[in-house]
Parts: C-alpha cells; structure tokens; sequence
C-alpha cells in the first residue's frame, strides 16, 4: 500500500499527535526498507507487471517487513515517542504497526511472518482498480476526520492540505500507471525523497492549522 497509509494517520492527527508525525509514523517500515535496500540489507527487484499495480518483487524485507519485526519497530516506535513527547506513544505504535495490515491486504505474500518463516501477503495489488479505489478511499476518509477535528489559522490552512493531496494523488497514480522504475535503487531513492516531501507538508499543514 502506499498513500492508504496515511488516512489512518489523518485520522487521528489533530489534538493528541501531529499530522506530520503520524505520517513519518505510519510510513517507519518502507522509510527503514528504503535504505536497507539501498546497502543491501534487504532485496527488492524489479520485475514489470509483477502485480497489477506495480513493479515489485519484494522478496526479501525480514528486517523490516516482518511481522515480528513490525511488532518490535512499533513498539521502539512508540516508546521512543512516549520519551520525547510524555503523550501519544501508544497512537503511534499502533500507527507504525497499522503500515504492516495494509500491507498484509495488499501484497503478494511476500511478508515474513518471523524470520525463515511462512510469507503472507492477500495480493489485493492484483487487482488495480480495486486497490488503488481503496487507496484513496482510506486517504480521503482520514483527511475528512482530520478536516473536521482541526480549523484553520488563515488561507495556508486551506491550501497546504489541498496541495498535500494533490502531491499524494499524484504520487500514487504515476506509481500504480507510470512506468517502472529502472532499478530496485531508483525506487528506494525515489521513496525517501517521496516520504520527506509527504511529512514536510504535513508539517505545512499541521502549521496552518490548529486543533477544535
Ligand atoms: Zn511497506
């Protein structure tokens, strides 16, 4: 899954967590996987229509994708975010661990269960139109809570949130109908830069915007 992510996120933005740490929150496992690729600690490759959605043969991510391993990066997660800002760890561990569930939908099964063990995965991305629906119908649900549990300071609080969705709109159809990226590499390099520009406007919105 990829913008799906954030309406979980959203949802519960506003009061208790941050926008943009709900969204650097729900994306911790492929913001992890990315360099972990990038030095050869995990293995993708890139094979074309591998899904009907996308690109990815995602055959080795125990560190990250793991199910024991998403149970222990949402408990650091959590803790860690309990340490720094007393409140919210428990939101956040849940939203770290809420990346593996929809993934679990969407990939093929290609999700450790522990390390060595059996792979899961229920393959929704074999079916595009289904799953990119279910892509943004999660995004907008979450930013129509988030919308309604926050107000905005001034015209900013207007536009950074439209503009964030356009970004994420956007992002998600050059992934599910774009062509392929070129290696397993550019795909990792292209989704930290990805995650960043995401989580700095959040943080755009969470500025121009304040809780109800
Ligand atoms: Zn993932």
């Amino acid at each position: 899954m990829f913008v799906g992510h954030y309406g979980p996120a959203a949802a519960v933005a506003g009061k208790r967590i941050k926008l943009w740490h709900g969204f650097v929150a729900v994306q911790l496992l492929d913001i992890l996987w990315a360099p972990f690729v990038l030095v050869g600690i995990e293995h993708a490759r890139i094979v074309e229509n591998f899904t009907a959605s996308n690109h990815f043969d995602l055959y080795h991510m125990p560190y990250t994708h793991s199910l024991v391993m998403a149970l222990v990066w949402s408990l650091v997660a959590g803790f860690a975010y309990n340490a720094w800002r007393k409140c919210g760890g428990a939101i956040i561990g849940a939203l770290v661990f809420s990346h593996w569930i929809f993934d679990f939908i969407t990939h093929k099964p290609d999700l450790e269960l522990w390390f060595g063990g059996p792979k899961a995965g229920l393959g929704l991305w074999d079916h595009r139109t289904i799953a990119v629906s279910v892509e943004f119908a999660l995004l907008l649900a979450g930013f129509m809570i988030f919308l309604k549990a926050t107000k905005s300071k001034g015209v900013g609080g207007v536009i950074a949130p439209v503009v964030l969705l356009v970004a994420l709109a956007a992002a998600q159809l050059v992934g599910n109908f774009g062509p392929p990226p070129g290696s397993a590499a550019e795909a990792a390099q292209t989704a930290i830069i990805a995650y960043g520009v995401f989580a700095a406007l959040a943080f755009w919105v969470d500025a121009s915007r304040t809780a109800k």
